[in-house]
């Protein structure tokens, strides 16, 4: 199929991205990897009369990382964050998540600040900025704002972004010392979309016990959803912490939907034992961390 007509602005700067954004309003959309927004036109489920490609602003196309977290650019590719080694030492779950997004040739087009903007509830980044508590950083021509992940996603594909407003950056805050992360899903094939997907931290404090545990889930809402679980393990070694309790607190938590790849019922399944193995995993790589 090929996508309806559209007007095509390729701007060099972003001042000029942000003039075109605000000309445009409801009928501009920016094309980042296009990994998303394409296949949407191509099957006309989406017809913006402008596509404003930011491609070219090469101020975008960055990763930085200091002492309060990992800052990524609207134009980092999904494998240059992932392959990116300091961001990978700061937040172990940023390379955690990105392995389990498609498959590598659209990880090497498709950008990690558009999938947080295109807010798929199956999509692996949204839950890791959700579960870390991270931010994205947008701006139109009439200034700039900071939304926080537990404000950004209002319902499946919809973010609370203003259509003149350009996502510039994401960030990633590091976890507290002594934490450890894990991602793990279940796909029906390596690349697809995750039935339910579960990106979890624990913390252990200075006496090597869970000081919190939390997860995020995809797949299994319509934004993404992170539990605070640490009733369930709170004081507990790593060793004798009862993860298979903390999975049955989430599965009680959690109000998945039948759709065509699950039922609710497997659904809710996978995520009590998803979640067993993510807070493991996560507190075995804690112990790593602090050992
Ligand atoms: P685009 O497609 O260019 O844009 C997507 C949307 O975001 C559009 O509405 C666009 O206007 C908006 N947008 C993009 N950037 C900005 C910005 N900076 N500011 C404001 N708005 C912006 N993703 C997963 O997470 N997990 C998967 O398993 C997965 N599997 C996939 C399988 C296939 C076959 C395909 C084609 C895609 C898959 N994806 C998956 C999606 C992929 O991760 C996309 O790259 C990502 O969702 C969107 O990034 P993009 O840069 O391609 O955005």
């Amino acid at each position: 199929m090929k996508p309806p007509p559209f007007h095509y602005h390729a701007p060099t700067t972003l001042a000029d991205a942000l003039t075109v954004l605000g000309e445009t309003g409801p009928h501009g959309k920016i094309l980042a990897g296009g990994q998303s927004l394409i296949p949407l036109l191509n099957m006309r489920l989406a017809a913006p009369a402008h596509l404003i490609d930011i491609n070219r602003l090469a101020e975008l196309d960055r990763v930085d990382v200091d002492d309060g977290g990992v800052r990524v650019g609207a134009l980092a590719r999904h494998a240059r964050v992932e392959a990116d080694r300091s961001a990978a030492e700061a937040i172990p779950l940023l390379r955690q998540g990105l392995r389990l997004v498609a498959h590598p040739v659209i990880r090497n087009r498709g950008t990690t600040v558009g999938s947080l903007v295109h807010a798929d509830p199956s999509a692996e980044m949204p839950a890791v900025l959700a579960l870390l508590g991270g931010s994205l950083d947008l701006v139109s021509a009439s200034g700039r704002r900071t939304v926080a992940a537990a404000d950004l996603y209002v319902g499946p594909l919809e973010s609370c972004l203003r259509a003149d407003e350009l996502a510039v950056c994401a960030r990633f805050p590091r976890p507290a010392p002594g934490t450890g992360t894990a991602f793990v899903e279940i796909a029906r094939r390596r690349g697809d979309y995750a039935v339910c997907g579960v990106a979890a931290l624990v913390t252990l404090d200075d006496d090597l016990r869970v000081a919190a545990a939390r997860a995020a889930y995809l797949s299994m809402a319509p934004v993404p959803h992170v539990l605070d679980l640490i009733e369930a393990v709170a004081g507990r070694p790593p060793d004798t912490a009862d993860f298979a309790a903390a999975g049955r607190l989430a599965r009680g938590r959690l109000d998945p939907e039948d759709d065509i790849h699950a039922t609710a019922e497997y659904r809710a399944h996978l995520a009590e034992v998803l979640t067993a193995r993510a807070l493991r995993e996560a507190a075995e790589a804690a112990v790593g961390a602090l050992g």
